[in-house]
Parts: C-alpha cells; structure tokens; sequence
C-alpha cells in the first residue's frame, strides 16, 4: 500500500491564489433556506420557462444533423466555430442591427460566462483596470479578477451609467497613470434591475468612450426577449461596430443548458479572441443544432412565444406588487427580460425581508450580490432582484403575495 502522505488539508496548499480568491467571493446568493418548504417558489433563477423549452424542435434538429454531414458535427471544428451557426447569427445581425457582419466577425463560446473569460484572458494583464456598471451580474467582474484586473464600479441612474461620475472616474484614474481598458455594460433589461440604458445615453457613453479609447463590452444577453415593442439600438449598431464587443447568447433564447453563445466585433478583435482558445472551440453538434433549429423556423416562433410568457408574469408580478406595495417598494418596470428590482426604504434591510420570505415560501437575491466594492455594497442591502423568468405563470402571484407578507413582517 502506498503512503498516504495526503492530509485532509492538503487542498488549501494545491491551490492557485486566485483560486484562494474566489472562494473567498460569494458567487451565489445564500437563498434556499435551511429547512426548505417543498414548494418554495424561487424568483432566484436565471433559467429559461421550463415550459418553453423547445424539446421536440431541438430533437428533431438534432437527429436532422446527426443524420447530415457526420463528420462536420462530429469531429473537432475550428476554434472560431462553425462557420454555417456563425453565417447564420451574421445575417441576423446585420439585418437587425444595421451593420454588416460575416462570419469572420463572429467567435462561437460557450456562452456569455466564457466570452468574458475570453476578451479578459486576451485584453487584460494583471493591475489593468476596467470599470463595470453596478448593480450587475458578476460575470465579467469574475472574469477580470481571473485577469488580475483592478475592477472600478460605475453607478446607475435612470438612464443608465452616469456619464459624469463616468467623467471623473476616468480623469481620476488617469492622474494616478492608470488608463482603464474595457468597459462592461448590460444595457437592455439589465441582470439585476431589468431596466434599459436610454438611447440618449448609449449615445453618450460611446462619446466618451471612444474618446478615452476604452473597449465597451455590450452584455446583450436578454434584448431579443422584449415584451411589447423592439428595444433601442444596441451600442454596437450605434457605434457601426466601432469599439464595441457585442456579447450574445442562445442561453436566454433558447435554454441555459445549451451553452452557446458568441462575440461579434472587429475581425481583428475577433480573431485576436479566438487565438486565445485553449479549448477547440464550441461543439460543433450543439452549433449544428442550433444552426438547424434557426434555418427550420423553430427559433423565430419559440422567441416570439417566449416573448408573450415572460411579459404574462411581469404583469402579473407588477399587478400584485404594484396594489399593496406602493408605499414601501419602489420597482424597477422592465420592458423586457426576466428581472425586476425591489428597493426598500432605509429602515428595511433585504437580508431581514428575505429571511421573513424563507419562512413565507419565497425566495429572492440580495441585491448585494449584485455590487463588487465595498463602498457601493450599502445600496444593495436595502434592494433585491426578482427573477420571474422560471417561475411557472401559476405560481407568479402567490410568490409575490408571499414576498408582500415578508415584507410587511420585517415593517413590524
Ligand atoms: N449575461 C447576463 C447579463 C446574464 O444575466 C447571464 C446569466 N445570468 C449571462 C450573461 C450568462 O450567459 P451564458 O449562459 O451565455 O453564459
């Protein structure tokens, strides 16, 4: 028998110091209670409706493609993607989005989470600085530590990123030598607030933007997913491309589980991106697929549906909120995505609000889980995120009425 020289603690020692790091940041709000009723009703996460899921149009797309070129679906690909899904997303964008793209200009990923990983892994060096709006999704702030990047928060308001604290960040930055490099924006139905940057707003941010020469990378993983009418042009489309990297993904659209996604820009930019992949590239079956599922038609008339549902429990949502809560919460009114925004007056901490919903039924996230520094952290604790997207319709006003009695029993 070999010796067991391994101790139980051996671990700690093994890892990388970021590795340390991260297990040292909250990744996921704590939300499921400790003694979970059986039918809590999570608004926490970020999965598509299980009841949009397009199973048997996914099945038949897959045994079409399986049954086609084997070996192009099959056998590794080129580290950019396949180039039939990649001509596909170009044509779409370049109607959609008034540029013109081909498949040069476009990286297939494993999703959004891995473009970021990509565009940090290919721009970034330790010490690098970058600035990310706050509240957001903790993706790009994850994938700039892996960098070893300095990550500079850039407060909201109504309109989106303000401009002037934008302004002065940079100036500031400047004077100590340092020039930040990218810049990270959800600007349609933001992941946590589901609010919308206003087109006066994009346009004033590429201003300054370019002025400065920093990258913006456009998080656009929910605009296909509007509820009445088209959202504002991306930043991508204002700027003709020009200094912007746009993010999609299929995860929203179609389901989480499939894992692909892509980055368009400059071809140079993109190019410089797939030179980075250590991983040969996204699988070609699920590409294929996709690709199929596009072609047949499937797509446009899943996206449309998706569409009605989401808007069905935001109204439904808002209409229960909207009667008892009017004097304590001020919502966030999306037009668009899975999310909505609870902010609470001073005197109510979420952290109290959530633990009454634990007890009700309901489950959210803190909206501190959405801040990465400490000095904007505060106003998160008197937030929290709802995401209605996998809450089946049924369930949408209970939970809501769950969360109001949680509520009104941390006013007490
Ligand atoms: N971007 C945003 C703004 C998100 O909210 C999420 C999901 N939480 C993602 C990207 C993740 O996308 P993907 O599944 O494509 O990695």
């Amino acid at each position: 028998m070999v010796d067991k020289g391994w101790a139980d603690d051996s671990l700690p020692s093994l890892l990388s110091n970021y590795a340390h790091q991260l297990s040292a940041i909250p990744t996921k709000a704590k939300t499921s209670p400790q003694t979970s009723p059986r039918d809590l009703i999570r608004f926490t996460v970020g999965n598509v409706d299980p009841d949009t899921l397009p199973t048997k149009e996914l099945t038949r797309a897959a045994e079409y493609v399986l049954s086609q070129g084997q070996d192009v679906t099959l056998n590794y690909g080129p580290a950019q993607g396949n180039v039939e899904l990649r001509d596909l997303i170009a044509q779409r964008q370049t109607e959609e989005q008034h540029v013109t793209l081909s498949a040069e200009d476009i990286s297939l990923t494993s999703g959004t989470t891995q473009s970021l990983h990509n565009i940090c892994q290919t721009f970034l060096n330790p010490g690098d600085v970058v600035v990310a709006e706050v509240p957001a999704w903790r993706g790009f702030f994850r994938a700039s530590q892996a960098s070893g990047a300095e990550v500079v928060s850039l407060p909201l308001d109504q309109h989106g990123p303000s401009i002037d604290i934008l302004a002065r960040n940079i100036k500031e930055l400047l004077t100590q030598g340092k020039h930040p490099k990218l810049l990270y924006t959800i600007p349609t139905y933001r992941n946590p607030t589901g609010t919308t940057m206003s087109p006066e707003r994009r346009e004033a941010l590429l201003e300054l933007a370019a002025r400065h020469r920093i990258l913006i990378i456009e998080d656009d993983a929910y605009s296909a997913l509007y509820f009445d009418s088209a959202p504002p042009p991306s930043l991508f489309s204002l700027s003709g491309g020009e200094g912007v990297l746009r993010l999609g993904t299929f995860s929203k659209t179609i389901a989480t589980g499939l894992r692909v996604g892509w980055i368009e820009g400059k071809r140079e930019y993109i190019r410089a991106t797939v030179a980075m992949r250590l991983d040969n590239g996204t699988s070609p079956f699920v590409s294929r697929m996709i690709s199929e599922f596009l072609k047949n038609g499937s797509f446009d008339v899943h996206v449309k549906r998706a569409r009605a549902v989401y808007k069905a429990k935001w109204d439904t949502l808002r209409q229960v909120l909207s009667i008892s809560g009017v004097n304590t919460i001020a919502s966030s009114y999306p037009e668009g995505g899975f999310f909505t925004w609870l902010t609470f007056p001073e005197g109510l901490q979420a952290k109290d609000i959530l633990q009454h919903a634990e007890e009700e039924g309901v489950a959210a996230a803190p909206g501190t889980s959405s801040y990465y520094e400490d000095r904007y952290k505060e106003e998160g604790e008197h937030s929290i995120r709802l995401c209605f997207s996998n809450v089946p319709l049924a369930s949408v006003e209970e939970g809501a009425h769950r969360l109001l009695r949680a509520i009104d029993r941390t006013k007490k």
